[in-house]
């Protein structure tokens, strides 16, 4: 066989491989089939792939060495009466994959509800954008409000362990418990201080994964 039929063949392996690794997706983005629930915010599709809900976290459950915080089950619940066992439809925006390699994406029922939307309006999950935003994040923001406002899940308990005030990073978009190391960091001019939790969150601030606040 010479170099260039060699090559060819390569291609097609590879392109073969790739479509093959993808097709999951392609269908998905019409409707994919939700076979399993893993928390407020991570699902599994028919064939494994995992899909992490984008612009959004929900309350962890207890992992490892790592004890689960408040509502992290109900969340879990909620997601799993939402989704488990549907049909839904995933619409990806410019972040496609976070760096566990999960698609990331908004999922959206077949009466025309956005799940992310609908966790977070319900107290079941914190908005979470990157630094670039997220194509919804004016529509998570406002649900976020809104449930602050009327105390809803995660918004009628006592945040752990309050802090007289919290460090914002406007850049990065997270917020600090004043000792967080992470949260010293930054300079000045990123910098913003928040009275209280929902302040913070009330303005699209996300939780630091490593402070918890
Ligand atoms: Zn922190």
């Amino acid at each position: 066989m010479g170099t260039r039929a060699g090559l060819s063949v390569m291609t097609v392996v590879l392109v073969s491989i790739w479509f093959l690794a993808s097709i999951e997706f392609c269908f998905a983005e019409k409707s994919v089939f939700v076979r399993h629930v893993i928390d407020g915010d991570t699902i599994v599709l028919k064939k494994g792939t995992k899909v992490r809900y984008r612009g959004i976290n929900s309350p962890e459950i207890p992992h490892k060495d790592k004890t689960g915080e408040p509502l992290g089950w109900e969340a879990t619940k909620r997601n799993k009466q939402l989704v488990q066992g549907r049909l839904v439809r995933l619409v990806q925006d410019d972040e496609k994959r976070d760096r566990f390699g999960r698609l990331l994406a908004y999922v959206f029922l077949p009466d025309g509800r956005m799940v992310n939307e609908i966790l977070v309006r319900e107290g079941m999950a914190f908005v979470c954008f990157s630094e670039k935003g997220s194509s919804f994040s004016k529509r998570l923001l406002a649900a976020q409000r809104e449930a602050i406002d009327a105390g809803r899940g995660i918004w009628s308990i006592p945040p752990v362990r309050p802090e007289p005030y919290y460090v914002g990073n406007r850049k990065t978009l997270r917020f600090h418990r004043p000792s967080c190391p992470y949260g010293k960091k930054m300079s000045k001019s990123n910098r913003v201080i928040f009275k209280s939790r929902s302040d913070a969150c009330k303005e699209g601030f996300c939780r630091c994964k490593k402070c918890l606040p």
